[in-house]
Protein backbone atom coordinates (compact mmCIF):
# COMPACT_ATOMS: atom_id res chain seq x y z
CA UNK A 1 0.00 0.00 0.00
CA UNK A 2 1.03 3.89 -0.71
CA UNK A 3 0.23 6.58 1.87
CA UNK A 4 1.84 10.26 1.97
CA UNK A 5 2.85 11.52 5.19
CA UNK A 6 3.13 14.66 6.95
CA UNK A 7 5.79 14.73 9.06
CA UNK A 8 5.24 16.82 12.30
CA UNK A 9 8.70 16.18 14.09
CA UNK A 10 10.11 19.84 12.84
CA UNK A 11 9.08 22.58 10.89
CA UNK A 12 10.53 21.73 7.67
CA UNK A 13 7.41 19.16 7.30
CA UNK A 14 8.52 16.94 4.91
CA UNK A 15 6.07 15.35 2.85
CA UNK A 16 6.84 11.93 2.45
CA UNK A 17 5.63 9.16 0.51
CA UNK A 18 5.85 5.56 1.67
CA UNK A 19 5.09 1.80 0.48
CA UNK A 20 4.20 -0.18 3.35
CA UNK A 21 2.97 -3.58 4.11
CA UNK A 22 0.65 -3.46 7.36
CA UNK A 23 3.41 -1.90 10.23
CA UNK A 24 6.74 -2.08 7.51
CA UNK A 25 7.83 0.52 5.78
CA UNK A 26 8.90 -0.57 2.68
CA UNK A 27 9.93 2.17 0.81
CA UNK A 28 10.44 5.73 1.86
CA UNK A 29 10.94 8.83 0.08
CA UNK A 30 11.02 12.74 0.42
CA UNK A 31 12.26 12.29 4.06
CA UNK A 32 15.44 14.90 4.76
CA UNK A 33 15.76 13.13 7.89
CA UNK A 34 16.11 9.50 9.52
CA UNK A 35 13.47 10.69 11.95
CA UNK A 36 10.81 11.19 8.57
CA UNK A 37 11.22 7.28 8.80
CA UNK A 38 10.43 6.49 12.74
CA UNK A 39 7.76 9.25 12.56
CA UNK A 40 5.86 7.18 9.77
CA UNK A 41 6.85 3.84 11.63
CA UNK A 42 5.45 5.77 14.68
CA UNK A 43 2.13 7.03 12.39
CA UNK A 44 1.53 3.32 11.24
CA UNK A 45 1.66 1.25 14.50
CA UNK A 46 0.75 3.74 17.13
CA UNK A 47 -0.03 7.28 16.17
CA UNK A 48 -0.05 9.80 18.60
CA UNK A 49 -0.28 13.19 19.20
CA UNK A 50 0.31 15.94 22.12
CA UNK A 51 -2.46 18.66 23.17
CA UNK A 52 -1.64 22.58 23.90
CA UNK A 53 -5.12 24.33 25.04
CA UNK A 54 -6.46 26.17 28.02
CA UNK A 55 -8.10 26.15 31.13
CA UNK A 56 -10.19 28.67 32.65
CA UNK A 57 -8.89 30.45 35.89
CA UNK A 58 -11.30 32.30 38.74
CA UNK A 59 -9.55 35.45 40.54
CA UNK A 60 -6.98 35.69 38.21
CA UNK A 61 -5.50 38.77 36.33
CA UNK A 62 -6.79 36.27 32.90
CA UNK A 63 -9.53 34.12 32.42
CA UNK A 64 -7.74 31.35 30.77
CA UNK A 65 -4.27 29.91 31.59
CA UNK A 66 -2.12 27.67 28.71
CA UNK A 67 -1.68 24.22 29.38
CA UNK A 68 -0.13 20.66 27.78
CA UNK A 69 0.67 17.41 27.95
CA UNK A 70 3.86 16.45 28.98
CA UNK A 71 3.42 13.07 26.76
CA UNK A 72 1.77 12.21 23.33
CA UNK A 73 -1.10 10.19 23.41
CA UNK A 74 -2.98 7.96 21.11
CA UNK A 75 -4.43 9.71 17.99
CA UNK A 76 -7.89 7.96 18.85
CA UNK A 77 -7.77 9.58 22.84
CA UNK A 78 -8.05 12.89 21.52
CA UNK A 79 -11.58 14.10 21.85
CA UNK A 80 -11.72 12.14 25.25
CA UNK A 81 -8.67 13.80 27.08
CA UNK A 82 -9.92 17.16 25.97
CA UNK A 83 -13.25 16.88 27.19
CA UNK A 84 -11.49 15.87 31.00
CA UNK A 85 -9.71 19.34 30.29
CA UNK A 86 -12.58 20.96 29.70
CA UNK A 87 -13.92 19.69 32.75
CA UNK A 88 -11.44 21.86 34.70
CA UNK A 89 -11.23 25.40 36.62
CA UNK A 90 -8.19 26.42 38.25
CA UNK A 91 -7.78 28.79 41.02
CA UNK A 92 -5.65 31.81 40.36
CA UNK A 93 -2.85 32.09 41.54
CA UNK A 94 -1.45 29.50 38.82
CA UNK A 95 2.40 28.91 37.74
CA UNK A 96 4.36 27.45 34.93
CA UNK A 97 4.23 23.28 35.78
CA UNK A 98 1.61 23.26 38.05
CA UNK A 99 -0.04 19.59 37.02
CA UNK A 100 -3.54 20.47 36.44
CA UNK A 101 -4.35 16.50 35.88
CA UNK A 102 -1.68 13.31 36.71
CA UNK A 103 -1.59 10.75 34.53
CA UNK A 104 -4.92 12.28 32.21
CA UNK A 105 -6.87 9.02 31.50
CA UNK A 106 -4.29 6.59 32.89
CA UNK A 107 -2.82 7.63 29.52
CA UNK A 108 0.70 8.35 31.17
CA UNK A 109 0.56 12.13 30.34
CA UNK A 110 0.17 14.87 32.81
CA UNK A 111 -1.49 18.47 31.94
CA UNK A 112 0.67 21.03 33.49
CA UNK A 113 0.08 24.89 32.89
CA UNK A 114 2.63 26.64 31.00
CA UNK A 115 2.32 30.42 31.90
CA UNK A 116 1.53 32.49 35.36
CA UNK A 117 -1.57 33.63 36.36
CA UNK A 118 -1.17 36.03 39.28
CA UNK A 119 -4.39 36.71 41.63
CA UNK A 120 -6.87 39.72 40.50
S1 LIG B 1 11.87 14.07 7.99
FE1 LIG B 1 13.40 15.05 9.32
S2 LIG B 1 13.72 17.06 8.38
FE2 LIG B 1 11.79 16.27 7.53
S3 LIG B 1 10.17 17.12 8.89
FE3 LIG B 1 10.73 15.07 9.66
S4 LIG B 1 12.28 15.46 11.22
FE4 LIG B 1 12.12 17.30 9.97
Amino acid sequence: MKRTFTCIVCPNGCEIETGYEGSQVLSITGNLCPKGKTYVTQELVDPRRTIATSVRVTGGTLPLVSVRLTNAIPKDRIFDVMAEINRQTLAAPVKIGDVVIKNILGLDSDVIVTKNIEKA
